[in-house]
């Protein structure tokens, strides 16, 4: 096998609470990911050049070793002590710095196709254990499907996913920086009001009227405070025929809706595809990463 193609699937987070803040800066989360369809296509190759090449024609993305693919191919070659070239090509479809984790999956997608590509042999524990080293969303990547999230989001516990449930995605075009948003973030007025067990319960049982009155991101007050238009966006979003919840995904500044079925997600669709800068349909994913 000279070369292999992994899709790269972004997350939505349907719940997410800071619950405390850690010595090495990090915070202590609380979150229930959700894997979509929407995806990165990576096509990783064997090449004759030692060395790791990315190419992306994305004008956000690094092609250097800044980048999370070429980071992960280099982490599997050090555990190893080398393999030789590998050529890594990434066209983006999950925008960049929105909360969807676009970087985090393209990493486990390169960890998990490098792996069979190369033969490695290495375990998906192993896979995400060297992956929470890369960026604390990676380990869910790799995981896919559904599950809580504790620690920094890398401790999982798997939740059923959700079957094919229509979703709405919408990014006003704002890049956020995830650390400045934890910076803003008045971690000592976030009173712990809520739980995560509602949800999950809902999520379990696939009951997605539950799932989408229950959503809930603490990150969105800094967030919506610093751009008001985001804020906006949900509310839009929120009353559109047949949502039955609307969130912002991570840091932003991605908003969600959980809909009720495709042919209003479509109308709904048309509703902001002129107005705002990315909006696509998509529904939930059991996978984080598939080979294709
Ligand atoms: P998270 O919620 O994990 O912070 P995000 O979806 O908000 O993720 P990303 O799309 O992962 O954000 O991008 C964050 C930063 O990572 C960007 O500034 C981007 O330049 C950088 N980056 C590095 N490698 C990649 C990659 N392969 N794809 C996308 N962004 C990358």
């Amino acid at each position: 096998m000279q070369d292999i193609r992994v899709r790269a699937h972004a997350k939505i987070n349907l719940y997410l609470d800071v619950v405390g803040k850690r010595e090495d800066g990090y915070h202590d989360l609380e979150t229930v990911f959700h894997s979509v369809d929407l995806h990165d296509e990576i096509i990783i190759r064997k090449q004759a050049t030692t060395g790791i090449t990315v190419y992306c024609e994305h004008s956000g993305v690094p092609c250097d070793s800044r980048n999370l693919a070429h980071r992960a191919a280099q982490c599997l070659s050090d555990e190893v002590g080398g393999i030789g070239g590998i050529a890594i090509d990434i066209y983006k479809r999950i925008p960049v710095a929105a909360g969807l984790a676009g970087g985090s999956a393209n990493a486990a997608a390169v960890l998990h196709g490098v792996n069979q590509l190369f033969e490695l042999g290495f375990t998906q524990d192993v896979l995400m254990h060297l992956g929470a080293q890369l960026g604390a969303d990676v380990p869910f990547c790799l995981h896919g499907g559904a599950a809580l999230g504790l620690g920094i989001g890398d401790r999982l516990t798997r939740i059923p996913a959700l079957s094919d449930v229509s979703l709405l995605l919408l990014n006003p075009g704002i890049e956020v920086s995830t650390a400045s948003v934890f910076k803003k973030l008045k971690f000592s007025l976030t009173k712990r009001e809520k739980t995560s067990i509602i949800i999950k319960t809902y999520v379990e049982k696939g009951d997605i009227v539950g799932v989408g009155k229950n959503l809930y991101n603490c990150l969105e007050v800094p967030v919506f405070s610093q751009y008001p238009e985001v804020a906006a966006l949900k509310n839009e979003l929120s009353t559109q025929t047949g949502c039955y919840g609307a969130l912002m995904s991570g840091s932003g500044a991605t908003v969600f809706a959980v809909m009720s079925d495709k042919d209003t997600t479509h109308r709904s669709e048309s509703h902001f595809k002129n107005s705002v800068s990315f909006c696509t349909s998509t529904v939930t994913s059991p996978v984080g990463v598939s080979v294709y």
